[in-house]
């Protein structure tokens, strides 16, 4: 190795360092809500090809898809990203993660950015699926054991970012979850109603009629969706309006 560049990694170690040691807590102070420790984040040798943000001159939206069921338009939404060079950010259970690890694999190099959906998708607070709720030590379960499955395959922790199944949450869930570090709670303003069985013609047309500036659609991957046909025509229409496309880490900046 050249000592200039065994200098360069000294130094990055060491600042590494000197960071890890300021995001401390200090003893007896309240307990901050932190994320956990995590392996340290795979450096690829090459960026992804998607970067995370692409301006246009109308300002950003961001593109969220929810994978909670099959894997069914994952590939071809991909696919369409990768041809328009734009990222997307997908939340995703554990479950679907451990069926599908090629395919959150490909997300993470590709360039997207990974949210965490939770292990099973179960209503946190009962309202959407009527199972009763969970208590706050499950809430936390939910989010740590999707994380421990999708980490490894992207990297890094999904932590502090996450969506919750049906977006079922009040102030009792956001407080459960932030003492896990999930304090990124992500919802959206834009539904395609895709879900409810739209067709491509009625989810484009809504999609670019409501369309604005930082606006967060949400999509799913899922089959029974006709969202994942209708991406290719809602990008192309969205790149006509002048918007250009973040991840919702990206969206605020
Ligand atoms: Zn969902």
């Amino acid at each position: 190795m050249h000592w200039r560049v065994l200098i360069a990694v000294l130094a990055l170690v060491t600042l590494a360092a000197g960071k890890a040691s300021a995001q401390t807590v200090p003893d007896g102070d309240p307990a901050l809500p932190t994320c956990p420790e995590s392996e340290p984040a795979v450096v690829s040798a090459t960026p992804p090809p998607i970067p995370s943000r692409v301006e246009g001159p109308s300002g950003v939206v961001a593109l969220t898809f929810d994978a909670g069921a099959d894997r069914g338009y994952a590939q071809d939404i991909l696919d369409t990203l990768s041809d328009a060079g734009i990222p997307a950010t997908f939340g995703m259970t554990g479950r679907w993660a451990m069926a599908n690890p090629e395919l959150v694999q490909r997300m993470a190099s590709d360039g997207h950015m990974v949210i965490n959906h939770t292990f099973d998708h179960q209503s946190f607070t009962g309202l959407s699926d009527r199972l009763g709720g969970l208590s706050a030590d499950w809430r936390r379960y939910e989010l740590v054991q999707a994380d421990a499955i999708i980490a490894p395959l992207i990297g890094h922790t999904t932590c502090p970012w996450y969506r919750l199944p049906y977006f079922d949450g009040d102030r009792s869930v956001v407080g459960d979850v932030a003492e896990a570090g999930y304090t990124q709670q992500v919802g959206w303003t834009i539904d395609t109603l895709g879900w409810r069985g739209s067709s491509v013609q009625n989810i484009l047309s809504r999609s670019l009629r409501l369309a604005a500036p930082n606006a967060v659609y949400v999509l799913h991957v899922g089959v029974q969706s006709h969202d994942g046909p209708a991406l290719p025509s809602i990008v192309e229409g969205l790149k006509d309006m002048g918007y250009g496309f973040a991840t919702v880490a990206t969206l605020g900046e």
